[in-house]
């Protein structure tokens, strides 16, 4: 089963529930697909297999010599990457999303391609939990789209069978949209404020429209701070709440330290039955 964690806003716990229910599972592959600040290995602190698999997109190089500054390629362009300049086209690398769209639009042979690297995907086993293989994807500085990267490391896993487990970017963009693509169920962990709700509301809809089976997760659900309706939200929208976690300084200061706290198993246990209960049921 592949099980996407994601969250409308960062910040919720999305990760720390991602830990916890690979650190109580008996063999499971857990990837950090969040690549802008990758942060699972803090707490696993794997052995690496390897130096890391270099990722790279192609990008336009423009032919100055045969560049008639037409503006074609400029004005194709979506992402404001290409200007003209001095009769001839600009590229700004750093905007540039790989689209391929200037090199057809080109009619004069101008633009062709070559590789830039983006990022690497590191492969490991923890000492600590044995049972968990690992893999984190790292995106390098500059880099405008996570994309690439994380379509990288979900390729990687495609033929691995067993639970998997995809601790996502947070957000609603498409780099989350990307991670949680073809996920066999995707938990979405909130906490009870107003903008916890609302982004909460903005991933159940992409959830929705990519038709995959949901449930959330409401962390700190005993936080007198604000919004009690997510779990009408939840009702009205169909969707189940898997489990609530009320706020607990220990685990918040054991985490803090570097550590996956015993406390909460029992929780991780309770929504894995749930999992396994919908993945026997065909979900
Ligand atoms: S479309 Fe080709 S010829 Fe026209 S400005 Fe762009 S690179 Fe130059
Ligand atoms: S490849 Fe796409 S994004 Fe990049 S410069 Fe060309 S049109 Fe713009």
């Amino acid at each position: 089963m592949l099980i996407s964690i994601a969250s409308g806003k960062g910040g919720t716990g999305k990760t720390t529930l991602a830990l916890l229910l690979a650190s109580i599972h008996s063999d499971i592959t857990l990837i950090d697909c969040d690549v802008e600040e990758p942060n699972c290995h803090l707490f696993l602190k794997p052995e690496w297999q390897d130096q890391g698999q270099e990722v790279a997109v192609m990008i336009p190089q423009i032919n100055i010599e045969l560049c008639n500054g037409c503006e074609t390629c400029s004005t194709v362009c979506l992402f404001n990457a290409i200007a003209i300049s001095g009769g001839a086209a600009l590229l700004f690398n750093e905007l540039c999303h790989s689209c391929g769209g200037c090199i057809l639009a080109c009619q004069q042979g101008a633009i062709t391609e070559d590789k830039k690297l983006i990022g690497t995907i590191t492969t490991g086993t923890s000492p600590i939990f044995p049972a968990i293989q690992f893999l984190s994807g790292s995106l390098d500085i500059g880099t405008p789209s996570a994309v690439p990267l994380i379509k990288a490391i979900k390729e990687k896993v495609s033929h691995l069978a067993g639970d998997i487990l995809l601790d996502c970017p947070p957000g609603t963009s498409c780099s989350m949209v990307t991670a949680i693509k073809d996920s066999d169920f995707c938990i979405l962990v909130t906490e009870p404020t107003p903008f916890g709700k609302h982004d909460l509301e903005l991933a159940m809809n992409i959830t929705h429209l990519l038709n995959i089976p949901t449930g959330v997760v409401i962390n700190k659900s005993d936080e007198n701070i604000g919004d009690e309706s997510i779990e009408s939200l939840c009702h009205i929208r169909q969707i189940p709440v898997l489990a609530k976690i009320p706020h607990s300084f220990s685990f918040a200061k054991e985490y803090a330290a570097g550590f996956i706290p015993d406390e909460f198993q029992a929780v991780a246990a309770t929504i894995w039955s749930q999992l396994n209960a919908k993945g026997s049921e065909g979900i």
